[in-house]
């Protein structure tokens, strides 16, 4: 295969005309298909229609009517599963604070009869919820406070939380923005875009660009495209990272077109939020696999929850899952001090035990970095396992993953 070739030392700085993203060329050109061998995808299964399954399957992949059709309801959850009397109390109680929504996708994920399921846990109302802590706080990382205009959290040197829609395809009950996320009155209005984009443009150390919600994909890509387009043009602007979950409750939002798009705005970073291997479906691996294919590189942020992956094992056979899709896990964070979500709070402790059980045993590249977001906008603080034994002048003691120790001297 001919590789295009790059005169060296060209004095052509100006950019290349990008090609048109046109209807005209077709889904095939956009995004060519790599081969993936059949035994990494059988580890992907496809994900049945359940209670669907008199939908034609043009509906069921148009992200449109997954996203039309979401349950948003009590009547909606019968449809899927055997509703408990605490699933019931909860919804009644607290739907008009978070919404309920759920793709009929996502929503098959979801066991009929298990309450506890991982996938039902983190989309279905529970009486948890409804048990609001005095430590509860109602904008943990005080993302408000560090706003210099209403449409940006600008709380490090170099990087900024670009908000722009505030909805979401699936509400997730542990969500950490939970007082504003489905609230439509809140959403980023036009001059709010503005606002947001002069203060980039005013801020030359800004160079990396959050850009978050609600999830940005529910967007359209018009309108994505303006967004990315326009941050491209400020000079200073290097990355961006799109910040999404439906990769994970809508893998087909992540249509070709999609990346065609986003591929015109490179170097992007898309970073998601798989919290659970049954995520990991035949419909998220296509997802992911347009996104690499189209020169992303992706990330992913687990949150950390009681009863849904608070269990070693089960996050190394995430993350090697993850790996098998081209997700890097990113980070691992500790649940929040959001209301309502004490009952998915686990003690540092199974953090720290999950990381040990990762680093050295199995490939570095599936050990995320185990966070906790300080509460009052302290912002990210790593969490490790300690490897040093001893330090004593120039010796120290180090212990490796398996339990041996080592000595190192110091200059
Ligand atoms: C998480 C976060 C970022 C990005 O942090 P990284 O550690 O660079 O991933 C930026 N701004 C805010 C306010 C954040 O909460
Ligand atoms: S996708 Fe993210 S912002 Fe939306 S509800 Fe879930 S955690 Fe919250």
């Amino acid at each position: 295969m001919a590789l295009p070739i790059v005169p060296n030392g060209s004095s052509e700085l100006t950019e290349p005309a990008l090609e048109p993203i046109s209807a005209s060329t077709t889904s095939q050109e956009k995004v060519p298909r790599r081969p993936i061998r059949p035994h990494i995808l059988n580890r992907f299964p496809p994900t049945s229609k359940g209670p669907w399954s008199d939908v034609p399957d043009a509906k069921w992949n148009d992200w449109r009517w997954q996203q039309r059709e979401r349950i948003t309801n009590l009547a909606g959850m019968e449809k899927v599963l055997n509703v408990t009397q605490d699933e019931r109390d909860a919804y009644t109680k607290s739907h008009e604070m978070f919404h309920v929504g759920i793709t009929p996708y996502y929503a098959n994920l979801m066991d009929r009869e298990d309450p506890d399921c991982p996938i039902r846990l983190q989309s279905v109302p529970k009486g948890g919820e409804l048990n609001i802590l005095k430590t509860d706080l109602e904008d943990p990382l005080a993302e408000e406070r560090d706003m210099p205009v209403p449409g940006i959290t600008h709380r490090y040197p170099d990087r900024v939380l670009f908000y722009t829609t505030h909805n979401c395809p699936v509400y997730c009950r542990h969500c950490t923005r939970k007082r504003k996320v489905s609230d439509p009155t809140t959403a980023a209005a036009k001059d709010q875009l503005e606002q947001s984009l002069e203060y980039i443009a005013a801020h030359p150390e800004v160079r990396d660009i959050v850009i978050s919600g609600g999830d940005p994909l529910t967007l359209s890509d018009d309108r994505l495209d303006y967004i990315l387009g326009r941050l491209r043009a400020i000079p200073h602007v290097e990355i961006f990272r799109l910040g999404t979950r439906n990769l994970v409750t809508l893998p087909q939002r992540v249509t070709d077109d999609f990346a065609y798009m986003v591929s015109h705005h490179h170097p992007v970073f898309v970073n998601t939020h798989f919290n659970h291997p049954k995520e990991c479906t035949a419909e998220a691996y296509e997802a992911c696999r347009k996104l690499a294919d189209a020169g992303c590189v992706i990330g992913n942020q687990m949150v950390l929850l009681k009863g849904v992956n608070d269990d070693p094992k089960l996050v190394k056979d995430l993350n090697h899952k993850l790996l098998l899709m081209r997700v890097r896990p990113y980070y691992i964070y500790q649940c929040d001090l959001s209301q309502g979500i004490s009952h998915f709070r686990t003690p540092i402790a199974t953090g720290l035990d999950i990381i040990e059980k990762l680093r050295g045993w199995t490939s570095g590249l599936a050990v995320p970095h185990y966070v906790c977001d300080a509460p009052g906008g302290g912002g990210k603080i790593p969490l490790s396992p300690n490897y040093v034994v001893s330090h004593d002048g120039k010796e120290l003691v180090l212990r490796n993953y398996a339990g041996k120790t080592f000595k190192y001297y110091e200059p």
